[in-house]
């Protein structure tokens, strides 16, 4: 089995979870250590012309034989310049870490990342099997490399075709064969074979993803996902073909993911409601390929609760009307154009202070909870000025019950703006509407408590946080 020395750096996916401490006693509490992420420190070595690898290990002040353990080396005369080492911690030195796994990481690439074995990976997180890993759901791992988050590895997958040899492949890419050999583990070059996934360590801005079968990409915009999130997929696929796919509640609610072609690949976006079940989620991704059907992926990852609170509306609710306007309006919503529209961040539509946040659930009059509040509700005049976050069409201008006058904006792709209790429209149904053109002006229509602006952003009707989107550029 191919040895492969993959480390990332995913500072970010460092759970926020104090890290306990690891020496228990009898009768002492359990001092928590600084919950903060140990900050990244970058343990590599570029190998310059007349280094040694012993020379390299007494710089660093560790033994040249931790260092051949930490990069695979089997041969310590074999060192080329440009090749990246890892420097191992000293003797001893032993990190404690938290890390969430993306989507096809097993053990063998976590513990390679970190200095780390499967099995004390297994024992310290009393995993069942090897394959108990979940995307997403943090481990704790013994990091020997210094840092308690993994190091990076850019690069990007290639599968090998039949014909290609490691000459022709480090020729494609402009590179040693040395470099590939050192990227991927090999100790010869005859061990490259048709449908092997090799790490090509090039110039790339991503870093490189080990995932099974002929996906070249397979990735999630953001991890740990929590209650309101918008995530991005990205998929590539060897052979030619249309990716499908769902994702599948604790619960069992079925939810459809839907690709579009963007770049070499597909691209889908999935929205996380605030009342979307916190725990462990399944997510299947097959594709009917021209000739025979794509491998299937599949993998369970966690949906954290975003710790919404609750909001209490002095006022009476009427809920049959708001299910038959739902109803209604989700049929809108969910009839999106396939494609984007929208080119930039969005833009923020209205200047006035958030009165109420998106996600709390809500009471009526003391009632029993039903819903959370799918949007955020900025105050303002009635006759306030009222701004499109970004390239679109208008599908709904009218009156409804609940959310009196209505405008909804189509931005493609699913992704869906709502703005109601508005006073008066300046767009009609069928119109395109550019970023920061002024389409209404706010007002104190349906069920509402005073003059403002419910501004609200669904993703194939789903309603997520809609602060995201002023923050990041989907997908
Ligand atoms: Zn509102």
């Amino acid at each position: 089995m191919r040895r492969v020395l993959i480390v990332f750096v995913f500072g970010l996916l460092l759970s926020a979870y104090p890290l306990v401490a690891f020496a228990q006693t009898d009768d002492t509490p359990v001092e928590p250590v600084d919950s903060e992420p140990v900050e990244f420190v970058p343990r590599y070595h570029t190998v310059a012309e007349g280094e040694s690898l012993y020379f390299i290990a007494t710089f660093y002040g560790v033994t040249q034989e931790a260092m051949e353990i930490a990069n695979n080396i089997i041969d310590p005369t074999l060192l080329f310049v440009g090749q990246q080492l890892l420097i191992p911690a000293a003797d001893g030195e032993i990190v404690p870490a938290n890390y969430a796994p993306r989507f096809g990481e097993n053990l063998d690439i976590i513990a390679e990342g970190f200095g780390a074995t499967p099995t004390e990976i297994i024992r310290e997180n009393y995993l069942l099997s090897p394959d108990s890993v979940i995307g997403g759901q943090p481990l704790r791992v013994f990091s020997r490399t210094g840092s308690s988050t993994p190091g990076e590895a850019p690069g990007l997958g290639h599968i090998v075709r039949p014909g290609e040899t490691l000459a022709t492949v480090s020729a494609k890419y402009g590179l040693t064969q040395a470099a590939i050999m050192q990227a991927n583990s090999l100790t010869d070059d005859l061990r490259v074979h048709v449908g092997q996934r090799l790490r090509i360590p090039t110039g790339s801005e991503t870093n490189y993803t080990a995932i099974p079968g002929l996906w070249q990409e397979l990735s999630f915009s953001n991890f740990p996902i929590r209650q309101g999130d918008t995530v991005a997929v990205y998929v590539e696929y060897l052979e030619p073909g249309t990716p499908f796919g769902r994702i599948t509640s604790p619960a069992g609610e079925l939810i459809p993911i839907r690709f579009l072609p963007q770049d070499e690949g597909f691209t889908a976006l999935i929205g996380f409601d605030a009342f979307s079940e916190p725990g462990n989620w399944k997510l299947i991704i097959g594709g009917e390929g021209d000739a025979r059907p794509w491998d299937t992926f599949e993998t369970d990852f966690v949906v954290g609760s975003a710790g919404f609170g609750t909001q209490y509306i002095p006022i009476d609710d009427d809920q049959q009307l708001r299910n038959t306007e739902n109803t209604f309006l989700n049929a809108i919503f969910i009839d999106s154009n396939p494609e984007p529209l929208w080119t930039d961040v969005f833009r923020i539509p209205i200047t006035g202070t958030v009165s109420a946040g998106y996600g709390d659930a809500r009471s009526y009059n003391n009632g029993p909870i039903y819903a959370f509040h799918s949007g955020i509700d900025f105050r303002g005049n009635i006759g306030t000025p009222i701004f499109s976050p970004a390239e679109g069409v208008v599908v709904f201008a009218d009156e409804l019950g609940l959310r009196g006058n209505a405008l909804i904006v189509d931005h493609g792709m699913g992704v869906m703006t709502g703005y109601y209790h508005l006073n008066s429209f300046n767009v009609a149904v069928g119109d395109t509407v550019e970023p920061l053109q002024q389409i209404a002006t706010g007002g104190d229509t349906g069920l509402s408590t005073g003059p403002h602006l419910h501004w609200d952003l669904r993703i194939w009707g789903k309603a997520v946080h809609p602060t995201r989107w002023l923050e990041r550029l989907f997908p």
